[in-house]
Parts: C-alpha cells; structure tokens; sequence
C-alpha cells in the first residue's frame, strides 16, 4: 500500500475512540490531518490529539463543525483527497433515539458527503459503518446463508424501538451508498466494524465499549456472564483497516472488520490470566433461563435475551483480509491491553 502524503486527508469525530487511532496512523505516516471537531477550543477533548501531532512527522490542523449543522465542514474539507466520515454517536442508553442517534448519523452522513460532492480535490470516502448495519441480534446470523454475516446482508430487524443504535448505522451507511451513487467524483469505500476493544489514545473515553468492558470489571458480572454472541475487533487493527480502505486504489464496497467470532463470556475469560486474582471478573457462563428472568431489571430486554444469549456470532472476514491486508491480534492482547488503561485511569477504583 502506497500512502499519498501529498494532499490533506479530513478525519470527522476525530475526538472518538476509533477515529484517534486513524489519526495517529495518518500522523504517523506523515499526513496533514484536517480535524473538524465540535468544539476545537475544548482542551479535555483535543489535547491528546495535538501531543500526538507534536510526537509524528505528521500535522493536525482543527476546525469547528457539527453533523446537524448544513454547511459545516466545507473548510476543513478545502483540499483534501481523502475523507474519513467516522462521527456518529455510539451510545446504547438513550432517551430520544430519534434526535440523539437517527438525526446525527443520517443528517451528519448525509451532511459530509454533500460537501464531499461540493469539494473537487475529494476523490474518496471512507465511511464507518458497522456491523449494526448488517445484523441485530446474533440470531441474525442463524438466518443468514451459511449461518454466517456477509458484505452481501442488510440488517432488517433494528427498528427505532428495537435497538435504534444498530438501526441509525443502518439508515446512515444506506443515505452513504445513496448520496454516492448520485455522483461520480469520489468513490465510497465502507468499514463494518463489530464491537470494537483495545485501548483509547486520550485518558476519558466515552464511546459504548468501555461501558461494557466496566461492566465485566466492576463486579456486575461476577456470578458469571452471559455466553451472548458478539464479534470483537482491536481498535488498532481497526485504524489500519481505515487507512488501507483510504490508499488501496482497487478498494470498494463494504468490508466486515471483526478478529474474533466471540460472546461476552469470554471477554472476561480473556482477563483471567492477568487480573482474575485482583477483579470480580466472570469466570462462569450465565444460564439463559436466569438471564431471561433477571435481563429486565437491569435493563436488558426478554427480547434481546432470547435472541443473544448462548447463540453464536459469525461473521466472514475473509474479504477485508484478502483486499486491504487486514491482520487481527489476539483477543487476550486486545483485553488486557484495554483493561489495564482502564485500571490506570482509575475507573476500577470505586467498584
Ligand atoms: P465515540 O468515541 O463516542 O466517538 C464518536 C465521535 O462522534 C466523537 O468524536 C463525537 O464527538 C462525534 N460526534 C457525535 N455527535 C456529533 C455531532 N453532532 N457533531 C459532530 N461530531 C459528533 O465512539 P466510537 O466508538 O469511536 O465510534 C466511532 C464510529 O465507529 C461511529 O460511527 C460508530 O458507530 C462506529 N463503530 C463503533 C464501534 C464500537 O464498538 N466502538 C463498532 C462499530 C462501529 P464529541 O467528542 O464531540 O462527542
């Protein structure tokens, strides 16, 4: 892979979780990064960013922008061959899935790649997708060809009741294929991430994965979790994912990055080793039965117990392996490397 280091690349979210490693791998391949955050001046947000820019061969420049705001990114995209349009927000608890989740993924989706089409020097857009736009519930797999997620399948069971996380990427990524089928200057390259672990690069993260990796750490589950059916991807092996889909010419289509067909049992197994002695980790599978009957109480639906818990998540790698050379690390590696930078930070303290 040739990396272009002539023209600038936008990156939009750059502030998030997955976004701050695309933009150390492009800092570090020595790209001018044009950042639009919601709010540049905001030092808790960007901080990490700016110390990463000073460590690389790379520059950042920061600009202000919104999703909702029509209009907004045009100057931070003056110039840039590539855009990375990864902002949307990853959030499970939410009172207004319409205006907290819907608005800013589809307006925001629809908003970027209409100044995409506005802005010449733009010949390729990288969007984050996910997994969530392919499937709901590991039973989805069961009903897929083969038992297994492809490129080829479209969610059809989130709803804005149902999981409206799952159906804002699916709303977005089909406004992302619309608004780039309309036009011919750039082309859309899409990333479906699963549920993506491994460390942050800035100390407060807020993204949905490290409240379920709290969760398996601060004792909620330590009478056992469980065996729901999920895929995991390392947030690193996921960045260079992005980075391949921007400067591979022949890239296209969309492409399922996830390392490990997993459930949530074994991401606390994954921690047993190195801090089984010290956490009130899981150590033990949770019946559905006694899942079905508690799930509600703590806020997990019959529903999505049914469909979850002790079904097996698949889903097929092969396409992002073989067209950008994406490589996936050890789960254990992914875990502890995550976890031991949340015990750093503290967030273990109180539990
Ligand atoms: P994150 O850390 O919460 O990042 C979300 C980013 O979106 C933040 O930079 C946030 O900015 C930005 N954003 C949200 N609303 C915005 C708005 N109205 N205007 C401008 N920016 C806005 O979450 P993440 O996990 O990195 O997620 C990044 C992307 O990956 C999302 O598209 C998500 O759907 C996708 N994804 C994540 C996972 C996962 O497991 N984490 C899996 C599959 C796909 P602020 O910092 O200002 O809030």
């Amino acid at each position: 892979m040739q990396i272009d280091t002539t023209s600038p690349v936008m990156v939009t979210g750059a502030t998030g979780y997955v976004a701050g490693w695309i933009v150390k791998g492009l800092l570090d391949a020595g790209l001018t990064v044009h950042a639009p955050v919601r709010n540049p001046q905001n030092l808790g947000k960007v901080q990490h960013l700016l110390k990463m820019a000073e460590n690389s061969p790379g520059t950042l420049r920061l600009f202000k922008a919104d999703l909702l705001d029509e209009g907004s990114y045009a100057e931070a995209m003056q110039g840039c061959a590539i855009v990375f349009h990864t902002a949307s927000p990853f959030s499970v608890n939410v009172k207004d899935p319409q205006t907290q989740l819907i608005d800013p993924a589809v307006k925001g989706t629809r908003n970027v790649l209409a100044e995409a089409s506005r802005t010449d020097s733009v010949k390729r857009v990288v969007l984050t997708s996910s997994c969530a736009a392919i499937y709901t519930d590991a039973i989805d797999c069961a009903t897929a060809p083969n038992g297994t997620l492809t490129e080829d399948i479209w969610n059809t069971t989130a709803s804005l009741e149902y999981q409206p996380y799952s159906y804002s990427k699916l709303l977005a990524e089909k406004a992302a294929w619309e608004v780039a089928n309309d036009q011919s200057q750039w082309d859309l390259v899409v990333v479906n991430p699963s549920l993506v672990i491994g460390p942050a690069t800035n100390q407060s993260p807020t993204s949905e994965s490290f409240n379920i990796v709290r969760q398996i750490g601060d004792g909620t589950m330590k009478a056992g979790a469980p065996r729901a059916g999920i895929g995991l991807v390392d947030v690193r092996d996921l960045a260079q994912a992005h980075i391949a889909a921007a400067f591979t010419p022949e890239a296209e289509g969309r492409h399922i990055i996830s390392g490990h067909n997993s459930n949530l049992l074994e991401m606390g197994l994954a921690l047993q080793s190195k801090y089984g002695d010290l956490y009130p980790l899981p150590k033990k599978a949770l019946p559905k039965w006694l899942v079905w009957l508690v799930g509600p109480l703590s806020g997990i639906p019959r529903k999505f117990v049914s469909n979850n818990v002790n079904v097996e998540w698949r889903a097929d790698n092969s396409k992002g392996k073989r067209t950008l050379g994406v490589t996936y690390r050890p789960l254990r590696e992914s875990m502890e490397d995550m976890f031991t930078q949340m015990v750093d930070n503290g967030v273990f303290d109180k539990a």
